[in-house]
């Protein structure tokens, strides 16, 4: 679409929280605008099929603390089933891999250290997670491993406070044809306009003029959406300069996780093929290592998860890396027989991706506060949305939707009284 000369609220990103501050707009007598640098809606939920029987999520899979999720909802509206199954992260499909025993003793590493990191959050101090750690512990690899998963980084450059501030309610669902599907079905329900990359937020004079790939145009209030680290390096500018938005999205920043899907040629009905919905990881003294969900809803693949620096040079490493180093690692634990049994499909390289630059956001030990920092509206007409700015759903598909309502409700507060 051609760019309008002028709209009531432009929208800047079209993901989860854009979309949702777009639907709480619908039916207002605003004009409004959603202005999205991708060819496509959905920004960090995006599915894909790897192949004509394997759906993938590149991006959010899961339905966290799915009792309290918004998109519980608009998945049943829109008639996407819901999978209520349990996650499979806490069991062990092949008991050799990572025996019983050692499991037991993970855990309660794992369990005791989340008991010492969240009883310190509570003095209200804040500090970085990693000195919670039983020193010497030999599981301290393996806890920093799951932190990569969870938070995108290493226990060091997380918050307590922050992590423990987010509102698990340990139930964990799925969307059976996708999470990024079901964002592409929500839409936009507007008027919306791809590939139109913003470069500048001039809230300089009256109307603010915003500059984009595709032109100018002016808004009497803009909506912010975008992930943190385009903030913190100014990827996105603002005149006058917001140093205190600058500051709160680099305390903030992105973590890294990654996925890779590799096709699984074996007969679901052979002798010892690997179960439905089953997990592997091997039991390693190092943080170093993905993790793997077997057979995700039956289909004939195998999804593996990598996080934080590992990651990082995964994705450094070039194209094929992530999937090279899965099926090396799953070899390992199962043997070379499943070598030509697998075959890489596809793999998100977060990272790199521009209009993302990582993953999902955690604060930075002593930047907790900076959620609320980020999310504050500027002068009545700079409103701020993304997962980044939730205070207890942050780095969730669910958290950034509900902060776009969220603010597109302050929007029609602050539009009544001006
Ligand atoms: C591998 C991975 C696994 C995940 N797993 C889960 C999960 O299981 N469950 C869960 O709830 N969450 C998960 N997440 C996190 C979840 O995807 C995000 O928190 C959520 O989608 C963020 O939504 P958002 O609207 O805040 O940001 P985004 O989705 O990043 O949307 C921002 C939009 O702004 C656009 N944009 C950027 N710059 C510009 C610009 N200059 N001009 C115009 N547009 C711009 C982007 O293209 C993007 O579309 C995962 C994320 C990843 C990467």
């Amino acid at each position: 679409m051609s760019l309008p000369s002028e709209v009531d609220i432009a929208i800047i990103g079209a993901g989860a929280a854009g979309l949702g501050a777009a639907h709480a707009l619908k039916d207002s007598p605003l004009s409004v605008i959603v202005l999205e640098a991708r060819d496509r809606v959905g920004g960090r939920g995006y599915t894909i099929m790897a192949a004509p029987d394997v759906i993938f999520d590149i991006g959010c899979g899961w339905l966290h603390s799915a009792d309290k999720n918004s998109f519980v909802k608009i998945a049943e509206q829109l008639n996407f089933e819901i999978d209520k199954s349990h996650p499979p992260w806490r069991e062990q499909t092949f008991g050799d891999v990572f025996p019983q025993k050692e499991r037991a003793e993970f855990i309660e590493a794992l369990e005791a250290f989340h008991d010492r990191a969240e009883e310190a959050a509570k003095s209200g101090r804040d500090s970085a997670a990693s000195l919670y750690l039983d020193p010497g512990n030999r599981w301290n690899p393996m806890i920093d491993a799951i932190s990569t998963y969870v938070n995108g980084s290493e226990l060091d450059s997380v918050s307590i406070i922050d992590t423990y501030a987010y509102e698990d309610t340990e139930i964990n669902w799925r969307v059976r044809r996708g999470y990024g599907a079901l964002m592409a079905a929500y839409g936009a329900r507007g008027p919306l306009a791809l590939n139109t990359q913003v470069t500048l937020i001039d809230h300089s004079g009256k109307r603010v003029r915003i500059e984009t790939s595709q032109g100018a145009l002016t808004a009497r209030k803009v909506i912010v959406t975008v992930p943190t680290n385009l903030i913190a390096d100014q990827t996105i500018r603002f005149h006058p300069a917001l140093p205190v938005k600058v500051d709160a999205a680099a305390g903030l920043p992105l973590g890294l996780a990654d996925k890779v899907m590799l096709a699984l040629d074996e007969p679901q009905e052979s002798k010892g093929a690997l179960p439905k919905d089953g997990n592997l990881r091997g039991a390693t003294m190092r943080s170093a290592m993905g993790t793997y969900h077997l057979r995700p809803f039956g289909q004939p693949c195998i999804e593996g998860f990598f996080g934080g620096r590992f990651a990082l040079a995964l994705e450094d490493a070039g194209d094929g890396a992530l999937a090279a180093q899965a099926i090396d690692e799953i070899v390992g634990f199962l043997g070379n027989d499943f070598r030509r049994k697998l075959k890489p499909l596809a793999e998100s390289r977060w990272a790199h991706d521009p209009f993302a630059r990582g993953s999902y956001s955690h604060a930075l030990p002593g930047h907790a506060g900076k959620r609320a920092v980020l999310a504050a509206p500027v002068d009545g007409r700079l409103f701020f949305a993304g997962e980044a700015t939730s205070p207890n759903f942050f780095s969730t598909a669910h958290g950034a939707r509900d902060s776009g309502e969220r603010a597109a409700k302050e929007v029609l507060a602050a539009s009544v009284k001006s």
